[in-house]
C-alpha cells in the first residue's frame, strides 16, 4: 500500500482527471489552447469550466446543485478509505431485532463507541495522506465526519438491504443455512470485493446457521471471492461469499440444476436497469421468467422513482406477483453525480426497491416482501 508520496499525488490527479471537462460546453482539457486554464468551481470543488464565460453561462443551472455536488466531490475522495480498509469501521452485533431497526439513525445508534471509531478514521494515516496529496483544501472536521458516515451507509446498504429482504419474506435463518444469489453482478460490484464484505449479515442475524451469498454475472471480476458456490451446508454463523461468471439462467442450468450450487432462498438484483431499454429487457427476460416460475423470493433495487414506475410496469406485464415496493430505508446516502452531466440531480444506490414472488394472483398475503420502515409510494 505504501507507494511514495509522489505516486499518491499522481493517483489522486488521475482520479480527478476523469471529471475534468467543461460543464458548460463539454470541452476536454486537450481541446483548450492551454489545458491548465481549466478552472474549478471554488464552492463545490467539483465541476470545471474552460473560462469565466462558460462558468457564468452555467451558473443559473449549476447553482441549484452546487451544494450537493460539493458532497459528491468530497465523497469520491474519501471513498479511497474504503479501498484502504478504514471504512467500514468494525461494526457491532445488532442489539435490536431487525423489525425495530427502521433507519440509518437506528443503525448508527447501535454502534458503540461510534465517536471514537469515526475520529480514529478522521485522524488516521490514510486520511492524512489523502489531504496532503489531493490538491484541494481540507474540509472542516464536521464535513469529513458526515462524509465517512455517508460512505459507511454506501458500503453497508447492500448487506442490510439483503437482511431486510430475508426478514420481509419470512425466511428462517436459524434452523438451516440460507443461500442468496446476487444476479447481474457487475464488474464494479465485484472489483476489489473482499470475502468479508457481506459480514454485516452475521451481525444482523447473530446465531444464524450460515449465509451463502453468490454473486452471478457475466462481468464478475476474478479475485478472492471467485470460488465455487457451496453445495450443501453453509458455514454456521458465518457468511460465505463467492462469485460465478455466467448469465444467471446458464448458472442455474449448469450449477443449480446439477446440485453443484444450492437453490437460492432469495435472489437480489442491485440496479438491474429493467426500465432502460428493450435490449436490457431482453437480456433480463429469461432470468425474470425463471425467478417467477420457480417461485424464488426476489428483490430488485432501483435508483429513482421514474425507474421504479417502469420496472413495476415491466414486472406486472410479465404477470409477476409484486409483493412490495417503495423507498428503501437502507438506501445509500452517498450522492453520485450523473457522470456526463454533473448538473443533473445526483442519484443514490438502492434508493427504491421492489419485491416479487411467483406468478400474479397466486398469493393472498399482500404484506409478504414489504421492507420494514419502508414508505409505501401508494398504489
Ligand atoms: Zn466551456
Ligand atoms: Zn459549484
Amino acid at each position: 500500500m505504501d507507494f511514495g508520496i509522489r505516486t499518491y499525488f499522481d493517483m489522486f490527479q488521475k482520479m480527478e482527471d476523469t471529471f475534468k471537462f467543461c460543464a458548460e460546453c463539454k470541452k476536454l482539457p486537450d481541446a483548450l489552447p492551454d489545458p491548465r486554464s481549466l478552472r474549478r468551481c471554488k464552492r463545490c470543488q467539483n465541476v470545471y469550466y474552460c473560462n469565466s464565460e462558460c462558468q457564468r453561462a452555467n451558473w443559473p443551472v449549476h447553482k441549484k446543485l452546487c451544494k450537493k455536488l460539493k458532497l459528491v466531490a468530497l465523497d469520491r475522495l474519501v471513498e479511497w478509505l474504503v479501498f484502504t480498509g478504514d471504512i467500514p469501521f468494525p461494526t457491532a452485533t445488532w442489539t435490536k431485532r431487525i423489525q425495530e431497526v427502521k433507519s440509518w439513525d437506528d443503525w448508527f445508534s447501535m454502534q458503540e463507541h461510534l465517536e471514537e471509531k469515526l475520529s480514529s478514521i478522521l485522524t488516521g494515516h490514510y486520511m492524512n495522506i489523502l489531504w496532503a496529496n489531493v490538491g484541494k483544501p481540507k474540509p472542516e472536521e464536521g464535513e469529513l465526519l458526515e462524509s465517512i458516515k455517508r460512505l459507511t451507509t454506501d458500503f453497508q446498504s447492500k448487506p442490510i438491504t439483503i437482511g431486510m429482504a430475508l426478514h420481509a419474506f419470512g425466511i428462517d435463518l436459524y434452523t438451516k443455512p440460507v443461500t442468496v444469489h446476487i444476479v447481474g453482478a457487475s464488474h464494479i460490484e465485484t472489483l476489489n470485493t473482499r470475502v468479508t464484505d457481506y459480514d454485516e449479515l452475521t451481525r444482523v442475524f447473530p446465531g444464524h446457521q450460515g449465509i451463502e451469498v453468490v454473486m452471478v454475472g457475466v462481468n464478475v471480476v476474478d479475485g478472492p471471492i471467485m470460488r465455487p458456490p457451496l453445495t450443501a451446508f453453509g458455514p454456521r454463523g458465518r457468511v460465505y461469499l463467492s462469485s460465478y461468471k455466467a448469465l444467471y439462467p446458464d448458472f442455474w442450468e449448469s450449477q443449480v440444476e446439477t446440485h453443484q450450487a444450492a437453490r437460492p432462498d432469495l435472489v437480489v438484483g442491485f440496479h438491474p436497469g429493467l426500465h432502460a431499454c428493450l435490449d436490457v429487457m431482453e437480456g433480463w427476460l429469461p432470468t425474470l421468467l425463471l425467478l417467477r416460475d420457480y417461485k424464488i423470493p426476489t428483490l430488485f433495487t432501483i435508483y429513482n422513482e421514474q425507474e421504479l414506475k417502469y420496472s413495476l410496469k415491466i414486472l406486472t406485464e410479465l404477470e409477476t406477483q409484486i409483493t412490495g415496493y417503495g423507498a428503501n430505508p437502507f438506501t445509500s446516502l452517498k450522492p453520485e453525480q450523473v457522470y456526463s452531466n454533473p448538473n443533473k440531480s445526483p442519484i443514490y444506490c438502492s434508493a427504491y426497491y421492489i419485491t416479487c414472488y411467483g406468478l400474479a394472483g397466486t398469493l393472498d398475503e399482500p404484506d409478504l416482501g414489504r421492507l420494514d420502515g419502508a414508505e409505501d409510494k401508494g398504489e
